[in-house]
């Protein structure tokens, strides 16, 4: 089975790029499986630095479970993750082939940003707080330079005058805004969002979007699982439907959203556009 998975890692390297930089994510055979369910089944996924991402899919089909994997707060069981050249790689039978250590996965996390449903900002923390905390604390960021760059984030979600508010001064859409602008404040390669609209009241959804629209055009790699359809068909470069674990298709908006082939990707676009 090494023998096969160093293959397997071979045709990974020369296919995929391994090392592919500036933000690229490559995923080739990942599963994993939480007891006996099987949350991710092989998957395979190549998104380009740049990019824009949509994953759509019922609830449990491992939307979460796939970003959490990139972001490592999951440890896959087998397959291969490079995000911005950095590997890690199982054997199908779960030898690791290249594993990061502890430490080297928490810097990569910085790298990698995230956006959870539900905000998750620091309830104490003023919103300059907020964004300045982990610049200074994770990447020796000057408090001066920390704040200058908080200002010009906070001033591009539209925020700049709720720089000493408090999370609990502000609505879901602004909190998820400063949210945001909090990711943005590490500089990523890579930002993941998991719905980030689905806890907004629906009038406080366009401005998270529009937040986000406004990133596509920066060059960041965006993955965005949403159950926002028409958000996914203006903005993405590639839409991904997931369904039991497995990818079951992707591809442009258009193809997966108005000609897609597989029927099961039919019938999930029925029940929800
Ligand atoms: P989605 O985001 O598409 O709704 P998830 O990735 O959250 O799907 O979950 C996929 C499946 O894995 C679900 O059946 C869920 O209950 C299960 N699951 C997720 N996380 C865990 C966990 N930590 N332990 C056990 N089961 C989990
Ligand atoms: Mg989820």
């Amino acid at each position: 089975a090494v023998a096969a998975d160093s293959s397997r890692l071979a045709t990974f390297r020369s296919a995929a790029g391994l090392r592919a930089k500036g933000g690229a994510v490559r995923i080739h055979g990942i599963s994993k499986s939480f007891g006996t369910l099987k949350v991710l089944d092989n998957i395979e996924l190549n998104l380009t630095a740049g990019s824009v991402t949509a994953i759509i899919g019922p609830s449990g089909s491992g939307k979460s479970t796939l970003l959490r994997s990139i972001n490592h707060l999951e440890r896959v069981d087998s397959g291969f993750i490079s995000v911005d050249g950095e590997l890690v790689g199982y054997t199908q039978k779960g030898e690791v082939l290249y594993e990061l250590k502890e430490k080297d996965i928490l810097k990569r996390r910085t790298d990698i940003g995230m956006v959870f449903q539900s905000f998750n900002l620091f309830p104490h923390l003023t919103v300059l707080e907020n964004l300045i905390e982990a610049p200074i604390q994770v990447r020796g960021v000057s408090r001066e330079a920390a704040v200058a760059f908080a200002q010009e984030l906070l001033a591009r979600v539209g925020l700049g005058d709720k720089i000493d508010a408090y999370p609990r001064q502000l609505s879901g859409g602004q909190q998820q805004r400063v949210a945001i602008a909090r990711a943005l404040a590490l500089r990523p390669k890579v930002l993941l969002f998991d719905e980030p609209t689905s806890a907004l009241d629906p009038e406080l959804v366009g401005e998270v979007l529009d937040v986000i629209k406004e990133l596509a055009r920066t060059g960041t790699t965006l993955v965005i699982v949403t159950h926002e359809i028409g958000f996914a068909r203006e903005v993405a470069d590639t839409v991904v439907f997931m369904e039991g674990g497995h990818v079951i298709e992707a591809g442009a908006p258009a193809q997966i959203l108005n000609d897609a082939r597989h029927p099961r990707t039919r019938e999930f676009l029925a029940k929800v556009l």
